[in-house]
């Protein structure tokens, strides 16, 4: 801060919010928050959220003869609310020090009503009076922003964002758009219901569309059809969505990505449910943004210049292929892992073009990983001999990447340390370039495994030391995985590999909690039943109710991955943020909850787990580890990708 501050002193500071997201690289909040304040130095006005006690007196007690301003929920604030704000019936009676004003205002959660309070206090100190400031706020919209991403059928990708449509929320589309590497692109965009002149309002729809290089565009609704003409692609119009769902053309779009940008009044997600996969109450949802927070999360532990590969083997442990590998390659990720060369291929063709490392590179599929640009493991010297012959018999002219793993101590794949000095000699004759060196610890996550962890990484460090020096040039060296680094950052060498960290798991308390889980796993219930004492549920009668009691049965089963043994009692789902034990045996495609007199609707939110239960007691239910859980969530539940 104090670099920053030299570079840009601010006249006035304001102070909104201290989150968590640096908060790793400081012992606590107070040395955090100390931290950000320097930034005021040399500020004449310092405006700040008063409600959080660190900043309220740390500010008070470093800056106490410089122009304060605090505002916040909180009586004590310069700047608060005078009367219940949960009583919508009533304008906001907003205290600015000794005068009062009344602010008219529908949204009220707490983050709204502080950040209105900052904007009251930014305002009257750049000198507006309390109506202009009245009248200006009252003009602000609440920006609903959520764009999820769904398979279509013809392998479409369908980016549904029709929560609002304005002409900023179109461009923040346009732009996230970018992010996907489909070829072509179709645009389905309704009227914009906005009260502004619409000739300059479509004037600059037309502008920035034709920026984009959609393929398609098809307009709905009788104002922006008039504007057919102006935009540069195959246009086609509807003056309403049954029109379109009715037309076919829907059904000739064939591996695009389709935008779907619609008012709420047009109902776009009839155009949705038209062109989605298969309609599914049980959905994976995956979060993409908790990926990549928590990716950020563990690369604060590291160095900045550290390489980091992520592990997406095995349907990137359940949640989804190329769309997680897309996502991550767009943030810049080194490195892909894969256990196979299919899944390897299943990412190039798709579009990935980052580095992916084969593990298990079978002997049949040298010519594939090749082929694709992959690059193999290779374990021992039979792979070795067989994969370098595989490229002479291919005609490959230039040295081609490999990965060498060393033995250290999980006793599975791996060169030993008395077979490094004929390696090297081979390495160096063969067609090959070591792009990394590396192994796999088998016990980084407990704190008993220190001694056995330490031991691996030290034989990985000299094994690596003599293989490089015969090989006179510098591959990567790679050793820990998530729980590696959490438990072992000293340990870093030149990269890292994470896997199950990415889904918000961690085996260290300090870490879970900065982390955000990235998987819900949710259904619907099918229909509610009253039963009397004593009649069994379900197969076998293995449960019989104690009494009169309701059951709601969902559509998940054992052939959807929920174990048969978390039935009678021993798993629980969640239905409206409360427990509720799964009764009876695990049918193959249903279970049955005893939900006793919750107040819960056929059609309600099930959640198998996200935040309750959260997947590791999921997994509890099940004796097994989160990773066995989410690879064993059959095909058939449908993945959705959310961004925020
Ligand atoms: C799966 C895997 C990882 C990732 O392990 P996590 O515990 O999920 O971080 C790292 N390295 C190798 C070799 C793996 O197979």
């Amino acid at each position: 801060m104090e670099i920053l501050e030299d570079i840009f002193p601010p006249q006035i500071g304001v102070l909104t919010h201290i989150g968590s997201a640096h908060s790793s690289n400081f012992v606590d909040e107070e040395e955090l928050t100390e931290e950000k304040i320097k930034l005021f130095k040399h500020s004449e006005t310092i405006i700040f959220n008063g409600d959080n006690d660190l900043v309220y007196n740390k500010i008070n007690e470093i800056y106490s003869c410089k122009n304060l301003i605090s505002y916040g929920l909180k009586h004590r604030n310069d700047i608060t609310i005078t009367n219940d704000p949960n009583d919508k019936s009533e304008p906001l009676q907003i205290r600015y020090f000794n005068d009062e004003f009344q602010l008219p205002a529908q949204q009220r959660d707490e983050a709204t009503l502080r950040n209105a309070l900052c904007v009251v206090a930014v305002l009257k100190e750049f000198g507006f009076n309390f109506k202009q400031i009245v009248d200006k706020i009252n003009t602000l919209k609440s920006v609903e922003m959520r764009l999820e991403s769904v398979n279509g059928l013809r392998n479409n990708l369908i980016i549904n964002d029709s929560f609002n449509l304005d002409l900023d929320s179109l461009k923040i589309a346009y732009q996230f758009i970018k992010e996907y590497n489909k070829p072509k692109k179709t645009l389905i965009l309704t009227d914009i219901v906005e009260g502004k002149n619409a000739e300059q309002l479509y004037g600059e729809v037309v502008k920035i569309t034709n920026q984009q290089d959609f393929s398609k565009i098809i307009l709905i609704g009788d104002e922006i059809i008039n504007y057919q003409n102006d935009f540069k692609a195959e246009t086609y119009t509807f003056n309403n969505v049954n029109e379109l769902i009715d037309s076919h053309i829907l059904n000739q779009i064939e591996s695009e990505l389709i935008l779907l940008k619609g008012a709420r009044k047009f109902e776009i997600e009839k155009v949705k449910n038209h062109l989605e996969l298969q309609k599914h109450d049980t959905v994976l949802e995956v979060n993409l943004n908790a990926i990549l927070h928590n990716i950020n999360v563990h690369k604060a532990l590291l160095k900045p210049e550290t390489k980091m590969m992520a592990m997406v083997k095995a349907y990137s442990y359940g949640l989804g292929g190329y769309e997680i590998a897309e996502f991550l390659q767009h943030h810049h990720i080194d490195y892909l892992g894969v256990a196979y060369a299919d899944e390897g291929v299943d990412l190039r063709k798709n579009g990935i073009t980052a580095p992916i490392m084969v593990m298990n590179p079978e002997q049949h599929s040298y010519n594939i990983i090749i082929d694709y640009n992959l690059e193999p493991e290779i374990y021992s010297f039979r792979v070795l001999e067989l994969f370098t012959q595989q490229l002479a018999q291919k005609g490959i002219q230039e040295k081609y990447p490999i990965h060498i793993k060393l033995e250290t101590g999980m006793h599975r794949l791996g060169f030993k340390e008395d077979e490094l000095n004929i390696l090297t000699e081979k390495l160096k004759h063969l067609n090959v370039k070591v792009a990394s060196i590396f192994s796999h610890l088998s016990i980084a996550d407990v704190p008993e495994g220190k001694d056995y962890t330490l031991e691996q990484i030290e034989i990985f460090k000299k094994n690596s030391d003599n293989l490089i020096s015969g090989l006179h040039y510098q591959p990567i060296r790679h050793i820990l995985n998530t729980s590696g680094i959490v438990h072992y950052s000293d340990y870093q060498f030149d990269m890292v590999r994470i896997g199950i960290g990415m889904v918000g798991i961690s085996s260290s308390e300090k870490i879970k909690k900065q982390l955000q889980g990235a998987v819900s796993f949710k259904t619907v219930i099918s229909q509610i039943s009253t039963v009397n004492a004593g009649e069994s549920i379900g197969y076998n009668r293995n449960y019989r109710t104690k009494n009169s009691t309701q059951i709601a049965t969902i559509p998940v089963g054992y052939a959807d991955g929920i174990p048969r043994l978390i039935g009678n009692e021993v798993g629980k789902v969640g239905i409206a943020k409360k427990l509720f034990p799964i009764v009876g045996n695990v049918c193959m495609d249903m279970m049955m909850i005893n939900i006793g007199d919750a107040a819960a609707k056929e059609g309600d939110e099930v959640i198998i787990f996200n935040s309750n239960p959260s997947l590791e007691e999921f997994s509890n239910y099940c004796k097994t580890i989160p990773y066995e859980v989410l690879t064993s969530i059959s095909r058939r539940v449908k993945r959705i990708y959310i961004k925020n």
